[in-house]
């Protein structure tokens, strides 16, 4: 190891007079730099386990709870293994948080509100993960969904996770998804799970599966089918916020409330005894966010109490069960090479009649379980 030389300083020259410079410690050039270059190589080489994920989402390090849930979304098959695991050994772990669902039209102010209610949350000493579903991400490629710069005081916020929409693969494999990396936040210590989707399509479904609670957003004066928002999306509601009433809309928003309640009148009562409410919201303001928040906690009390809470989540996982086992065995068939131009050949035998559909179909499933055999 070389010793740097300790020199005379300079102003101990005869020219500075009045000033004398000490003699310092001798000192090594660098600190020890081959060990630390060892260590840095080590540590670089060195390949997380499912255990070292694991321990450190317990720990509540987001860092590793970000680099398990890029496992999950990778669809490479090592890290597809190594996800399973992480999830399995998560899952005692999880299953304690509220999950919401947030839903509306782009522009009705999701991520305001989210902002908005999500500071109300952590503010009150909740840790709050909001997770997103966003089909339409591969296409536009990137997510329009939980964006963080979209929520810039809460992706500030130490006690909030955001986490944009997986961007790969078939709403239901984006779904699953975020419904595995909702195990992982729980574990790492979120006790609310906001999942964020766009009201237009069947992600909400998706989304609906995997909640506790779905909020509907919706704005006043534009109708139904203005803001795209399907009879179906309605029913599934818990709660239907108008949102924006500040300023002059409050009266208008107010008057889309009991449209809204008398609308809601008219569906048949639900499953969980709960009657959906409408209320009225300033997202932007922040005006009204606690009563919504207290609605919530009034349909969790009330279904913990009938046990319809415990009944929807053994139902939603038995339904991500099979959609799971859907999901993988319609990827196996159409991702299987050996089939790929028989199929395309079939399509156009039956789009030239020379084969009917179900002929079709049969012979390309008997040739895809024949692929199977070993
Ligand atoms: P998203 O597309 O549903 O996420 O909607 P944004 O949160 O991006 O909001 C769309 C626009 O509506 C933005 O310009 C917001 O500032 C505005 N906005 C959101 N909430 C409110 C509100 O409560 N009142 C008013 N006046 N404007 C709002």
């Amino acid at each position: 190891m070389s010793i740097k030389k300790n020199y005379d300083h300079i102003e101990n020259d005869k020219e500075y007079k009045g000033l004398k410079v000490n003699k310092g410690i001798d000192h090594p050039e660098t600190f020890n730099e081959d060990s630390i270059q060892r260590f840095l190589k080590n540590k670089r080489k060195r390949i997380k386990t499912a255990d070292d994920y694991v321990e450190g989402i317990l720990a509540g390090n987001i860092t590793t709870l970000s680099q398990a849930v890029t496992l999950v979304e990778s669809s490479k098959k090592e890290h597809q293994e190594v996800a399973r695991e992480i999830i399995t050994k998560c899952l005692p772990y999880s299953g304690k948080s509220l999950r919401i669902g947030i839903t509306g039209v782009p522009g009705v102010g999701k991520s305001t509100f989210i902002e908005s209610m999500g500071k109300f949350i952590t503010k009150q000493g909740g840790k709050l993960a909001v997770l997103a579903i966003d089909p339409s991400s591969e296409r536009s490629k990137g997510s329009i969904l939980g964006d963080k710069t979209r929520m810039e005081q809460l992706s500030s916020d130490p006690n909030a996770y955001i986490r944009p929409s997986p961007s790969a693969g078939s709403l239901g494999g984006v779904a699953r998804k975020t419904r595995e990396t909702i195990i992982l936040c729980e574990a790492a210590g979120f006790d609310t799970i906001f999942i964020e989707t766009v009201g237009v399509g069947q992600s909400e479904t998706m989304v609906h599966s995997m909640v506790d609670f779905f909020l509907l957003l919706m704005l006043a004066g534009a109708g139904d089918e203005l803001q795209g928002i399907k009879r179906g999306i309605m029913e599934m509601a818990d709660a239907i916020t108008i949102n924006k009433a500040d300023g002059n809309n409050v009266d208008k928003a107010e008057m889309a409330r009991i449209q809204y309640l008398n609308a809601l009148h008219l569906f048949p009562p639900t499953d969980s005894g709960w009657k959906p409410k409408v209320l009225t919201c300033s997202a932007f303001h922040h005006i009204g966010i606690d009563k919504i928040w207290e609605t919530i906690q009034e349909y969790i009390s009330l279904v913990e109490k009938n046990g319809y809470f415990q009944h929807k989540r053994n139902e939603q996982a038995k339904f991500w069960m099979y959609e799971t086992i859907n999901d993988h065995l319609k990827s196996d068939f159409y991702q299987n090479e050996e089939l790929k131009e028989l199929t395309s050949s079939f399509e156009n035998k039956v789009l030239g009649q020379e084969m009917s559909s179900f002929v079709a179909a049969f012979e390309l499933l008997n040739k895809y379980y024949q692929t199977k055999k070993y």
